[in-house]
């Protein structure tokens, strides 16, 4: 019998398949049992039409590895296939019996079967790990069985064999380890196992397989060697599959210790998560989705090992264990997996032809996450709360990051420190207690709570009884400054240089006094502070503190902070205004000092310009002068 060759174009394919197109290796079983699963359906679609005498409880798929003789074989009872067939769909590469199955059966078979193979290279995957493929088959309505056997690019044969019932049986013979490869993992009924429960969990039929075990033999006491119990090996058929994907059930019938089980076992977690989402969503792309947020954080979130994304399931079979596209990165934290029938792969199904289809998932699943934490947010209180502690971080970079693009998705899931409530309070939530009269929603950044608490900056706020809002991660000013407001209200620093507070004309006029009889003085503190800062003025803001430090309207100073603590050359600098209050009593020794000792504003200035960085947490810049001129004071009592 002569060797059939590949046709020309398939044989330069083979190779690129055997070489290329796929990342690992293992997906050649995936491939194997999609197309026994395939096989399965276009049986069922036939005894669904006509008495083919089986019924669906008959299918299965059924996995042998033979160690000795080094093969691996899938058989289904499937369909099965012709000599014709066998030399179409598996002598030319990329000929996809299935896909012309689905465009002749019509509307009515795809929605009743659901057909993994589309493009006629998966059977191929197989020479990535075999040395001899042979392929038994025989067709429904057909006596006769055939053969297909190919080693490789080289073509391959086709002859007569005999085979009992409809059905075909994939052999592969499995490649000798070599010095860099190890194949042998591929006989071993353990690792097939595990191969099954990764890619093939949801396949629907059985894919059956036995297992060699050991059982104590009941033998009577004599016969028991030194007293020692006898072993015999057993063989035990195992089903590897679980069949029915647990979002493929219905909502109703799965138990929270189901879908928690579900969780720690696939997503490798050691508690159960937060909250779960389970959601089915029919339209012009359908799919389901399970997703979790996890009660703690991933112990390497933080780090660049960590890699976003959800499983990605293409009608039950994994295609892709972390598909990044399908989340943003404001809610990298989520686990869980999606499942679409309508996707179009591409054809090693690793990566996604159009992410057309994905965007438009993933922006749906975007806004159910959202509004799962909205609920959440609004119905258990303290639950939000534990998620924020594990995941605000996450929300305040999402909103700050790419300009703002995600900030109307996230701007009412955020919490700050309330100075009021003395706790963590929403955006809408401070909108809400807001008087009439308050025109912005103030802020103040810096180190703690407790620090904040204490800041001369905020003394007029709290005398009027206006909440602030306490910002102590290092992004929330960034991020408010992208927000620049909430609900058309502006956001303003209680730090910035003007509060934005209506003055009564008395109040105006009475610190346009104060300004113009000191202003010699404030510009004599001035000069003598030089580039230090940029303005010296009397405060409107501070109330019994001596002195505190405002800045302009770029930077301000917390924001200084943080950038100078990034690892960039070049340094930032915040501008300052150092305001001077007028009703202290350290006021009016400056204004002695300036009637009757010029010489020492200089000193003075620089005491209170070091005490007023002191109170922001920046270094002085001279402290042995510092501590000299300090000295110097307690010295002249
Ligand atoms: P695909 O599954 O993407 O169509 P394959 O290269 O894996 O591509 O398979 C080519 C064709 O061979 C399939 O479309 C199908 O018609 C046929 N085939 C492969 N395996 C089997 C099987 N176990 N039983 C029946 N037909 C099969």
């Amino acid at each position: 019998m002569k060797r059939k060759q590949f046709k020309a174009e398939s044989k330069r394919l083979l190779d690129l398949m055997i070489n290329s197109i796929y990342t690992h290796r293992e997906i050649f079983l995936r491939e194997l049992i999609s197309n026994a699963s395939d096989a399965i359906d276009k049986m069922y679609y036939k005894s669904l039409t006509e008495n083919t005498g089986i019924s669906r409880d008959d299918f299965f798929i059924r996995i042998t590895a033979d160690k000795e003789t080094r093969t691996l074989a899938i058989a289904d009872n499937g369909v099965g296939m012709t000599k014709e067939e066998l030399e179409s769909n598996l002598g030319t590469i990329a000929r996809s019996g299935s896909l012309n199955f689905k465009q002749e059966s019509g509307e009515k078979a795809r929605d009743e079967i659901d057909i993994i193979g589309q493009f006629g290279v998966g059977f191929y995957a197989s020479f990535m790990v075999s040395c001899n493929v042979r392929v038994v088959s025989r067709a429904y309505g057909e006596e006769q069985a055939w053969e297909w056997e190919s080693a490789g690019t080289e073509g391959y044969d086709i002859r007569e064999t005999d085979k009992d019932s409809v059905g075909t049986e994939v052999i592969l013979t499995i490649k000798e380890n070599t010095e860099d490869e190890t194949y042998n993992e591929f006989l071993e009924a353990y690792r097939i196992r595990g191969l099954v429960k990764r890619y093939s969990d949801y396949i629907r039929y059985p894919i059956k397989m036995n297992f060699e075990k050991q059982r104590k033999v009941d033998a009577p006491e004599e016969k028991k060697k030194d007293g020692e119990p006898e072993y015999e090996k057993y063989i035990e058929e195992e089903t590897l599959n679980s069949m029915v994907p647990l979002w493929k059930r219905g909502k109703n019938e799965i138990t929270a210790a189901e879908y928690n089980e579900f969780y720690r076992d696939k997503f490798s977690d050691y508690v159960d998560p937060l909250r779960t989402i389970h959601t089915s969503v029919e339209g012009v792309i359908s799919y389901d989705a399970l997703l979790y947020i996890p009660a703690k954080q991933p112990y390497d979130y933080h780090t660049k090992e960590y890699e976003k994304g959800l499983q990605l399931y293409s009608s039950g079979v994994l295609i892709m264990d972390k598909c990044p596209d399908l989340l943003p990165d404001c809610f990298s934290f989520m686990k869980g997996l999606v499942d679409s029938q309508d996707l179009s792969l591409n054809i090693s199904r690793e990566m996604l032809q159009h992410d057309r289809q994905l965007k438009a998932i993933s922006s749906r699943i975007e806004k159910k996450i959202r509004a799962e934490l909205l609920e959440m947010l609004n119905k258990d209180r303290e639950k939000y709360g534990e998620f924020f502690k594990n995941f605000g971080l996450q929300l305040k970079f999402g909103i700050y990051n790419d300009f703002g693009i995600k900030k109307e998705l996230l701007e009412d899931l955020i919490m700050f420190y309330s100075s009021n409530e003395k706790k963590l309070t929403t955006l809408s939530e401070y909108l809400s207690r807001m008087s009439a009269e308050q025109k912005y929603i103030y802020y103040a950044a810096g180190e703690s709570v407790d620090k904040l608490d204490k800041q001369p900056q905020t003394e007029l706020l709290k005398d009027k009884g206006y909440e602030i809002l306490y910002l102590t991660d290092d992004v929330d000013e960034f991020a408010l400054r992208v927000l620049d407001q909430y609900k058309e209200k502006p956001f303003k620093s209680v730090s910035g240089n003007d509060l934005g507070i209506e003055e009564s004309e008395e109040e105006k006029k009475e610190a346009e006094r104060a300004a113009k009889s000191n202003k010699k003085l404030l510009s004599a503190v001035k000069e003598a502070l030089g580039d230090k800062v940029s303005q010296v003025k009397l405060s409107q803001r501070l109330k019994s503190h001596p002195v505190c430090l405002a800045s302009g309207e770029g930077l301000s100073i917390e924001m200084e902070k943080v950038l100078n603590a990034m690892p960039t050359e070049e340094k930032v600098k915040a501008e300052r205004i150092l305001e001077i209050n007028a009703n202290h009593p350290v006021f009016a020794a400056l204004q002695e000092v300036y009637a009757s000792d010029r010489e020492k504003i200089k000193t003075y200035a620089e005491l209170l310009y070091d005490q007023a960085l002191l109170i922001e947490g920046l270094p002085v810049e001279d402290p042995v002068a510092f501590s000299n001129a300090i000295c110097g004071l307690m010295e002249t009592k």
